[in-house]
């Protein structure tokens, strides 16, 4: 088996290093796109804060989901359920993926797997496709497309509104989403190194609703 040398960064928290980069969770993505500043209180200067109602609301219908997906799930390996993804349809929740690669991990909300294509969808509370949201999207898809290697299947992102089945929006990951991401991927690498400051957002509106806003020197 493979060995993969991984630690924590002396400094950030929620960084990891593994193989020599610097690894984030994907979520950060979403945060990034609504301010970047956010994600420099909470993991470099290391402000708590209490979640919002809709964190402990978003927390609580996923906890559900999870629970009612259990009571019929079976537990199959990951290369087994690729596999078997060849000939039939699968469903599978809270698939974990890891990048060393693009310096990403996270948890993916559900994959629909098929003899055509993968579907990989992310839960969120509204119906808007925001920027952000679709950026977090496509950084589960990058994760994915490089731990399974070679398979030419398509992959398609789509965002969910939780507790309901409506998707709200889907699209190919193709080249163009690919280096979309890898864009946003660099700049992040760069934020962590310290090469690039983490920029405030400039939308009083955001400052209004953000969790830090009595901390933060901008907000
Ligand atoms: S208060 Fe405004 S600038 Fe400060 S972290 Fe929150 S959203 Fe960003």
């Amino acid at each position: 088996m493979q060995q993969i040398d991984a630690k924590p960064h002396p400094s950030i928290k929620g960084v990891m290093i593994i193989d020599g980069k610097n690894n984030f969770p994907i979520s950060w993505l979403n945060q990034q796109g609504y301010c970047e500043y956010s994600i420099y209180l909470e993991n470099v200067r290391g402000i708590e804060t209490e979640p919002t109602i809709e964190m402990k609301q978003g927390q609580a219908i996923h906890q559900e989901l999870e629970n009612d997906f259990k009571k019929d799930a079976e537990i199959i390996d990951f290369k087994e359920m690729m596999k078997l993804s060849q000939t039939q349809e699968i469903l599978s929740r809270e698939m974990y993926v890891s990048s060393p690669k693009f310096g990403i991990r996270g948890l993916i909300d559900e994959i629909w797997l098929t003899p055509d294509e993968f579907i990989i969808i992310d839960d969120k509370p509204g119906s808007f496709a925001y920027n952000s949201t679709i950026n977090q999207v496509f950084g589960y898809c990058l994760a994915f497309k490089d731990t399974i290697g070679a398979d030419d299947r398509k992959i398609s992102g789509a965002l969910r509104q939780r507790g309901t089945s409506n998707i709200f929006w889907m699209q190919e990951f193709n080249e163009e989403s690919q280096r979309r991401i890898q864009k946003i991927l660099e700049r992040m690498q760069n934020l962590l190194k310290g090469s690039k400051h983490f920029l405030p957002t400039n939308n009083p509106r955001k400052c209004a609703k953000c969790r830090f806003n009595s901390f933060c020197e901008f907000g």
